[in-house]
């Protein structure tokens, strides 16, 4: 990287360009005058800033002062006299006025209080997000206390709770400002659409939408999958896995739209993610959720038996288990295989589908669902309940 002279000339339209960038960017153009600045040794513009600190402090953070303005005064007045208050290079190290929270071993950063069961360190990621969204630099000792982890990550209430207790002057060296810019294009690369690892961004409406689960009940079936030996690979997390699952599911997309949502390599990635998260699925948590063997008889009759069908079908026997036996349909695209759509074409609803048997509680507890059957003239609900029966499935 060279920095341009002073002197050069611009043209118009590298400047507007310049300007736009600038204004999108506010983060970055608050160092790059500072670089300036620090380079330049001509903006004196600065100084009407509180020189809260020592005899040096910036107005990268907390200032109002316009820094358009102040790249115009530089272009057009060049010759300003130097102001000493304001920020410069002194042996390559700049100082910052920061907005800094406590660092303290005893005290926890986040929520101010003394640390009375575990804490951490807390790391570079973190701190370099906390600068990044929130303006507060936390100290390279600082400790907080383990209830704000939430996965490894600092939770979105103690990221909400942080906030800075003393403005501190703080002494950056070229390779403290580069490790801050190649931190924050890490951040920004990590920007997905809908990045599941990460807890904090996916809100609670946007988890609710796509796979139809609470934050709350998604973090628990991870959980509890987590348990069936499904591993972290290098393309997707066991979380992306079963958020993809969930999101195929319910809007019935075809993988390349999937793709593009969960921004995964390409559709053999998504099937694999969602193979991986269906077998999950299916050791660790159907068995337990779905099935005869998941509930007892006894359960059913005193859980989940409405008042009005206990009273309307054995009001005398209360040790009578009541359940409700119906197909459902599951729409499905015609077949190319002749045979097969031919079986599996309903000729009530004039459409390809299949049956799975439904076996419900009476309050609609879904006690099992067996099938999918298909759907012809001889797979109707009694030959199917039949053939239930028969084969005693479970
Ligand atoms: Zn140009
Ligand atoms: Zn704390």
């Amino acid at each position: 990287m060279e920095p341009v002279a002073a002197d050069a000339k611009i043209c118009g339209s590298c400047r507007g360009a310049y300007y736009d960038w600038k204004k999108r960017n506010p983060d970055f153009d608050g160092i790059l005058s500072r670089i300036d600045g620090e380079m330049s040794y001509d903006d004196g513009d600065n100084c009407d800033m509180d020189t809260s600190a020592n005899d040096s402090s910036s107005a990268l953070y907390g200032e109002d002062s316009g820094n358009d303005t102040n790249v115009d005064d530089s272009l057009n007045e060049p010759n300003e006299p130097y102001c000493d208050s304001v920020t410069h290079g002194e042996n390559g190290f700049i100082t910052l006025s920061m907005n800094c929270t406590i660092s303290s071993h005893r005290k926890c950063c986040v929520c101010q209080q003394y640390i009375v069961r575990n804490s951490l360190t807390v790391p570079s990621n973190d701190r370099s997000l906390i600068w990044l969204m929130k303006n507060v630099f936390i100290p390279e000792r600082a400790r907080y206390c383990t209830e704000h982890i939430l996965n490894g990550q600092l939770n979105v209430d103690a990221i909400n709770q942080i906030k800075p207790s003393i403005v501190q002057v703080m002494k950056f060296s070229a390779s403290d400002v580069q490790l801050l810019i190649d931190q924050w294009q890490i951040h920004f690369q990590q920007q997905k659409r809908f990045n599941f690892d990460d807890t904090r961004s996916v809100s609670g409406d946007e988890c609710k939408v796509l796979t139809s689960l609470t934050k709350v009940q998604f973090e628990d079936l991870v959980w509890q999958i987590s348990k069936s030996g499904i591993r972290n690979s290098s393309n997707r997390s066991i979380r992306t896995a079963v958020a993809v699952l969930l999101c195929k599911l319910r809007f019935a997309m075809s993988n390349t739209p999937l793709t593009v949502l969960f921004q995964l390599p390409d559709k053999r990635t998504v099937s694999r993610c969602i193979e991986s998260a269906r077998t999950a699925l299916i050791n660790e948590f159907v068995p337990k959720n779905l099935g005869f063997a998941h509930i007892g008889r006894n359960d059913i009759i005193h859980q989940h038996t409405s008042t009005l069908a206990q009273y309307l079908l054995c009001e005398n026997e209360p040790n009578t288990a009541i359940v409700v036996i119906d197909s459902t349909y599951i729409y499905i695209q015609k077949s190319r295989n002749n045979e097969f759509q031919r079986e599996s074409f309903n000729l009530y609803k004039k459409r390809s589908l299949l049956k799975p048997m439904l076996i419900v509680s009476t309050t609609g507890y879904i006690i099992a669902c067996i099938g999918p059957f298909l759907s012809n003239y001889s797979n109707n609900d009694a030959s199917i309940m039949q053939n239930i029966l028969h084969r005693n499935t479970d």
